[in-house]
């Protein structure tokens, strides 16, 4: 497919304060993450909270300033965008967030809110500004008798829906949903994951799904990255890596999750332990502290990507054959 994003090296650091005396320590939010997202597809990063993922999206969309590394979308690094020409991108690239209630201006109504995205397009009339919310409220599946509400009269499936037609009214190419369903009953998610479905068909939409949910990431995307405190583990397409996870942290997520097919990964994974804090993350592979096959390597190096061909690429020490450890057998290699 056609490239539509990629992301280079992208680096997101802030310093917080720690302990008794306050000293700073800086926290690798996300440490050097690259990808590549195709026109019309969805990607997902998965990962368990804190990992990075929500950052690496705020990012993207510079809802926060990136550290270091480069977001080409449509070949223009969009990090070298002054802020009048990122504005005008932004009608392109949006945000669908986890929260809708929060997301959503409390005082404002249904119209207000759908209304403020469309200022951006001066030309437009009060008229045609009108038609373009009833529209939109039609194919999110909210009656315009809506309109003049305010989002606290709603549910949260609705409320979500008044967010994706917020994130759609203009038209956007790429829209980056974080955790769109997370927040909602389980009996709505699947609604609402259908809704980001016929609106992708509609709109020609990409997607970057950010999730921690397995089985939703499995049901609508295409691709996978998996993070690990501010890493990038494991790239896979949404099929390949579900049959067949290289990276011990991917199998151990995947074991955590009620298995509804058979799977090649021998042996359940189970994660033990905390995710360590990203502002004291451990040395080399930064997974080793949970990890069951950690080998002395694993401490020292972190481990750079092996290829299975495909696009499919795991960081991890149990692939790349190293001369000190002759005897040493890939585990899970396919
Ligand atoms: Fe485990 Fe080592 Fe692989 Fe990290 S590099 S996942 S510690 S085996
Ligand atoms: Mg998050």
């Amino acid at each position: 497919g056609e490239v539509l994003l990629q992301v280079n090296n992208l680096k997101k650091y802030y310093e917080i304060p720690q302990g008794m005396f306050k000293k700073k320590v800086v926290v690798r939010a996300v440490d050097d993450v690259s990808f590549t997202i195709n026109k019309g597809e969805t990607f997902a990063l998965v990962g368990e909270s804190g990992c990075g993922k929500s950052t690496t999206g705020r990012t993207i969309l510079r809802l926060t300033e990136p550290t270091a590394g480069e977001v080409f979308y449509e070949g223009q690094n969009i990090l070298d965008l002054s802020y009048r020409d990122m504005r005008s991108l932004r009608s392109q690239l949006q945000m669908i967030f986890q929260d809708p209630y929060a997301s959503l201006n409390p005082k404002k109504t249904i119209r207000q809110i759908l209304m403020e995205p469309l200022r951006i397009h001066r030309n437009f009339t009060e008229e045609e500004r009108l038609e373009k919310i009833l529209r939109i409220l039609h194919i999110v599946g909210l009656p315009k008798s809506y309109l003049d509400r305010y989002p606290h009269e709603f549910s949260g499936g609705q409320r979500q829906r008044i967010g994706i037609a917020r994130a759609v009214i203009l038209q956007p190419d790429f829209i980056i949903a974080d955790e769109p369903v997370s927040a909602l009953d389980v009996s709505v998610q699947s609604q609402v994951i259908n809704l980001l479905l016929d609106l992708q068909k509609e709109f020609d939409l990409t997607y970057l799904f950010i999730s921690h949910d397995l089985s939703v990431i499995e049901h609508m995307t295409d691709k996978v990255a998996v993070m690990y405190l501010g890493k990038i583990v494991e790239v896979a397409d949404t099929e390949e890596l579900f049959k067949a996870p290289k990276h011990p942290y991917t199998q151990a997520l995947m074991s955590a999750v009620p298995v509804s097919h058979p799977r090649e990964v021998k042996e359940r994974i189970i994660l033990t332990g905390d995710v360590p804090s990203p502002a004291n993350p451990p040395s080399g592979c930064t997974f080793h502290t949970r990890c069951p096959f950690a080998m002395d390597i694993c401490k020292k190096e972190f481990p750079k990507a092996v290829d299975f061909g495909n696009g499919h690429t795991a960081n991890c020490h149990l692939y790349i054959k190293s001369e000190e450890e002759p005897n040493h057998v890939a585990y899970h290699t396919h």
